[in-house]
């Protein structure tokens, strides 16, 4: 039998912080992890090439929320980091989110500044007011033929569903630029944790009163923890309710089977990450590690990503039907005093780190309104 104030069910962001916050109101936290490591989907470690790589897919952590980026300096220095992307279209090489050199390099044209490229997407785009899905959301942006070349195919490579099958927010992910800006994303903090994300994991959790007992499915060991106040999961919501309204009809999610290559060459590819947008090749996009943080080493090790049904869930996928199913569950989340859903799988959003963080940080100043100028023991980073 096991005993704790608070128990936690995975150890990645979500479960991190409330472990992180509640140690330090003086509660025993106990965090039971079904994998082999803390740190959720942001794991990373020092490869066989000496490289640092992430088991599940690259994480650029960007961030406009003061207090996230307050918060996530107390356990590790950061360095800045500004991600780009490049896409393989055909036989051309463009920078993703669309610029006017993407423009410029599919299409011949000569655009120069932001008035002749809002003029080309003006009278590319075909306009939607306000845009339903996936698709009217990218027409609406950019038009026809950068949807197809683009989006279409990759989004069905990632999703096994067209955008059209899809919430206009999944593409509204990715913005359009009428200038030369080649960032992926546009927030006031980009940055990646020197040291790499399980550091900064471990520094959140190194606290006497955190248990962490990995390898462990909480669904096994559930009879054996007694005495909690309060438990946290993010674990994915259907699985909690034993898939009871998934009778009919499944809760979606998409999976990532990860297929790493390791090359006798300094560097594989110019850019961090290369999309492949289109049907020529089954994966989305390829990863090369070592361009984060400029890391140095003889060899390379590469990452090739291909979306699947079957395997850990990553993904929710964001559209009615998913979202209608999801109701159901969270009504019965609802009614629950003292379990609460929390993070990317309990609450089946598709969100970025920093809100992880940030929803999992309200939480908390919700739950425990008069704490939250409580201290961390760690106040510098190692
Ligand atoms: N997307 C696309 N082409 C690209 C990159 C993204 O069509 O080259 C679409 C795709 O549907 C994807 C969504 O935009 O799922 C959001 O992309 P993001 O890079 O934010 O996805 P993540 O990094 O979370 O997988």
């Amino acid at each position: 039998m096991k005993h704790c104030d608070i128990l936690i069910i995975g150890a990645g962001i979500s479960g991190a912080v409330l472990a992180e916050r509640y140690a330090n109101l003086g509660k025993k936290v106990l965090i039971v992890e079904k994998r082999d490591h803390i740190a959720g989907n942001c794991y990373d470690f020092m490869d066989a090439n000496n490289i640092l790589v992430s088991k599940y897919g690259a994480h650029l952590f960007h961030t406009n929320f003061e207090e996230v980026w307050e918060y996530v300096n107390r356990f590790s220095n950061w360095y800045d980091w500004e991600h780009k992307v490049i896409a393989r279209v055909g036989d051309k090489t463009v920078p993703i989110p669309v610029n006017i050199t993407t423009v410029n390099t599919l299409f011949g044209t000569s655009i120069s500044n932001k008035a002749e490229m809002a003029e080309w997407l003006e009278a590319n785009r075909v306009a939607f007011e306000k845009p339903s899905n996936g698709e009217e959301a990218v027409l609406n942006r950019v038009g026809v033929e950068l949807y197809e070349k683009m989006f279409k195919h990759y989004t069905k490579k990632q999703w096994d569903k067209y955008p059209a099958e899809l919430d206009a927010s999944v593409l509204e992910r990715i913005p359009v630029r009428q200038d030369y800006d080649d960032r992926y994303f546009s927030d006031k903090y980009q940055a990646l944790p020197k040291g790499g994300y399980t550091q900064l994991f471990e520094n959140m959790l190194s606290h006497e009163n955190i248990e962490v007992c990995l390898d462990t499915d909480f669904f096994d060991v559930r009879d054996t923890i007694q005495g909690y106040e309060k438990l946290f999961y993010t674990g994915p919501v259907d699985r909690y309710f034993e898939f009871k309204h998934s009778l009919v009809e499944k809760l979606e999610y998409r999976s990532i089977n990860f297929v790493t290559e390791m090359h006798d060459v300094e560097f594989y590819q110019e850019n961090s990450v290369v999309n492949y947008p289109g049907t020529e090749v089954d994966f989305t996009r390829i990863i090369e590690y070592k361009h984060f943080g400029n890391q140095i080493s003889d060899r390379t090790t590469v990452v090739k990503e291909f979306t699947v049904d079957e395997g850990e869930p990553y993904y929710p996928v964001p559209n009615p039907r998913n979202q209608e199913i999801y109701s159901k569950y969270r009504e019965e989340a609802e009614k629950l005093t003292d379990v609460h859903f929390v993070g990317r799988l309990a609450n089946y959003k598709y969100f970025n780190m920093d809100q992880a963080f940030k929803n999992a940080l309200e939480l908390f100043e919700s739950l425990e309104p008069t704490m939250t100028e409580i201290p961390t023991t760690l106040k510098t980073a190692v």
